[in-house]
């Protein structure tokens, strides 16, 4: 090879380098619906002077409040103490389509020795396998929260079959067991579930 050949090659290697700009790949943004359920005069599970509307919409703002991640956008299907019909929600979900629905309740039995959570996945759901995916890795991180997660069920609840775009139901606990009723209702227990939430949020891709 000719000096100048050499020269030549060594130069435009070097330009091309020059002009190669360092790949960035932003980051895909998150939509999430935490849907807290009942509300208004539909106060779902009572047990003493606990609410499962009230219960579900303190840990829902906990979750809104806690989320830094900035690729990460949380959306509510209500956001104060009013009745919103099953209708109106999935109306909501399905105008915004989401990455995925989190339907928050709290569990009530006359048999007060039933504890844990529960998980809930629709076959009718249109991605009835993501559901039951994000479903698994949600379940996980409670497991290695330490908190008590009975199983995942199948369930034709309304809006988990409308819904269309992933979606899960949890059970967070029992208000009617007393041990599920201390960390339901305790401030600092409860900012543990929002957290653990926003946690497996975080890592939705
Ligand atoms: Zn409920």
């Amino acid at each position: 090879m000719k000096n100048t050949t050499k020269l030549f090659l060594a130069l435009t290697a070097l330009i091309s380098f020059a002009f190669v700009k360092p790949k960035f790949i932003e980051p895909k943004q998150i939509n999430v619906v935490i849907d807290a359920s009942h509300g208004g005069y539909d106060s779902g599970a009572k047990v003493g002077g606990f609410t499962e509307k009230q219960i579900v919409e303190q840990i829902t703002h906990k979750i809104y409040a806690l989320n830094k991640n900035k690729n990460v956008v949380i959306h509510l299907t209500r956001s104060s103490d009013t009745f919103v019909s099953l209708v109106e929600r999935t109306n909501t979900i399905n105008a915004l389509k989401p990455d995925l629905v989190l339907s928050l309740h709290v569990n009530s039995n006359s048999n007060k020795n039933k504890s844990g959570m529960e998980m809930y996945v629709a076959n009718e759901n249109k991605s009835s396998e993501m559901s039951l995916a994000f479903a698994g890795k949600l379940y996980d991180k409670f497991i290695n929260n330490n908190l008590k997660v009975n199983e995942i069920k199948n369930a034709k609840f309304y809006i988990l079959k409308k819904s269309e775009v992933p979606a899960v139901l949890v059970e967070l606990g029992y208000l009617s067991n007393e041990s599920d009723s201390k960390y339901l209702t305790d401030e600092k227990e409860q900012n543990r579930l929002a957290e653990t939430i926003i946690d497996f949020i975080s890592e939705l891709k």
